[in-house]
């Protein structure tokens, strides 16, 4: 996605500048991965992912090889090679690898019906597997794992949720929110293991089941790993490129070698690595622009937000999940029988945080006074009931001037149009 973006603006600006050569290790053309979950829940088609095809490569000059990984860069010679041996020479690299998923350090992984929720392939697994098999097992509480629980529920499939902590999603929720959401999936008939440590995936050639380290088994014809991501840094760091969690980069998104770009999942920048594709999108503009030859372009990180993509369970959080002093003050709205939750956290007079359950529309409103850092000191009293009120009762309240950071599949389809009109 990232890679993709960026070529998408480097063509905007200077469309002549460069013989663009695109390597995939998939065999499909860039598709839009947030909408994955999407495909396996069978409300899109992997048709509809597709964010350019094949036609639209040919069209703009672009030689595409698809499913074919880069294995090797050999920076002094200015050349890629290929694991089919094929050599690629560049004046200008862009590595754009995103991540891995991780896998817990437990027996049984190899079996057969273990899968990670990553790429088409994945998903065309898990949608072949819903077929013929019964029972899943998902292991990993966060947006991934409960995206996937959500999906092969509505392929029908019987699903249970392995957690290690105490709550879902505790990265994007605090204790409250995960609280209700999993009173929300457990009402959907996903049942929900937190606080459980996964042992060993049983079975002897294929998945059995899940042995949990205390002592429960749950059975299963399908375990499908959502326990996280790291990014994907091996050929940088088999080119002797700096790295750490991820690849090096400065503001401008080149690596530790000036004629080596890095963006997306697969890098660090200022300590920092990625997940989402907001600031993806961002440090995407910078590459593309600073590959037109913009030396002023730098990344800023933006504030993003969260939200899952679980038809009916509306979720969002953005910034600070709690307060992280005295000083910080939350605003709480909890109305636990009707299933709604709303959290705002304030410092010094401005938003730092934003955490909702059962009534999201204000969302992008708390995440435009966070970017916008306003004092919301003259309507404090009002913010956690949600923009209409508060301007309602007062009119120091900023309109909303401009859309926020996205994230959802919605929001990233028309943040997609926008990018493609710009
Ligand atoms: C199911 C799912 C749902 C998601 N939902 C959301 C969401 O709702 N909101 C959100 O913001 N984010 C979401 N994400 C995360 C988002 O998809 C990623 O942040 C984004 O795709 C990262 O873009 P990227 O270009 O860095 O990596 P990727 O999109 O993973 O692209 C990297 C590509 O590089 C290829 N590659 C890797 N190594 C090589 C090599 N050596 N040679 C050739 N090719 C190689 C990979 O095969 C891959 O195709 C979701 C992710 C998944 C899997």
């Amino acid at each position: 996605m990232a890679g993709m973006r960026a070529v998408e603006e480097l063509l905007s600006r200077a469309p002549d500048r460069y013989d663009i050569t695109v390597v995939g290790a998939e065999v499909h053309t860039n598709y839009n991965r947030i909408l994955l979950s999407s495909v396996l829940a069978g409300d899109k088609t992997l048709d509809d992912i597709v964010i350019n095809p094949r036609s639209w490569y040919d069209e703009h000059g672009i030689r595409l090889i698809a499913g074919n990984r880069a294995t090797a860069i050999d920076r002094a010679g200015r050349k890629i090679a290929l694991a089919d041996g094929t050599v690629i020479t560049y004046d200008r690299l862009l590595l754009a690898t995103g991540s891995k998923p991780m896998a817990p350090p437990i027996p049984g992984l190899g079996l057969a019906n273990v899968r990670a929720f990553r790429d088409v392939a994945d998903v065309e697994a898990m949608i072949g597997a819903a077929k013929t098999l019964r029972r899943a097992v998902v292991i990993g509480g966060g947006l991934l794992g409960l995206e996937a629980a959500w999906g092969l529920k509505r392929r029908g499939m019987s699903v249970a949720l392995v957690h290690l902590m105490p709550t879902l999603m505790e990265r994007q929720l605090d204790a409250a929110a995960g609280t209700l959401l999993r009173r929300d999936l457990d009402a959907r008939g996903i049942a929900c293991f937190t606080n459980c440590q996964t042992e060993e995936i049983l079975g002897t050639d294929r998945a059995e089941g899940v042995l949990l380290a205390d002592g429960r088994t749950i059975s299963a014809d399908l375990v499908v790993l959502a326990v996280g991501i790291r990014p994907n840094i091996d050929l940088a760091r088999d080119a002797k490129l700096d790295v750490n969690r991820g690849i090096l980069v400065g503001d401008n998104m080149a690596t530790s070698d000036p004629d080596i770009y890095a963006i997306g999942e697969c890098i660090e920048h200022n300590g920092q690595v990625f997940g989402l594709v907001a600031p993806i999108w961002d440090q995407a503009k910078v590459c593309g622009a600073r590959l037109a030859g913009d030396v002023a372009a730098v990344y800023l990180p933006p504030p993003v937000f969260t939200s899952l993509k679980i038809t009916g369970v509306d979720v969002f959080s953005a910034g600070a999940l709690a307060a992280a002093d005295q000083a910080d003050q939350e605003i709480t709205l909890h109305d636990a029988k009707r299933g709604l939750y709303k959290k705002v956290i304030l410092r010094n007079d401005r938003v730092v945080g934003s955490v909702l359950f059962g009534s999201v529309a204000d969302g992008p409103w708390y995440v435009q006074l966070m970017r916008d850092k306003v004092d919301v000191s003259s309507f404090r009293d009002q913010i956690v009931f949600g923009r209409a009120f508060a301007e309602q009762a007062n009119a120091a309240v900023p309109p909303a001037d401009r859309a926020p950071v996205a994230n959802t599949d919605a929001d990233t389809a028309a943040a997609g149009l926008r990018w493609k009109a710009a």
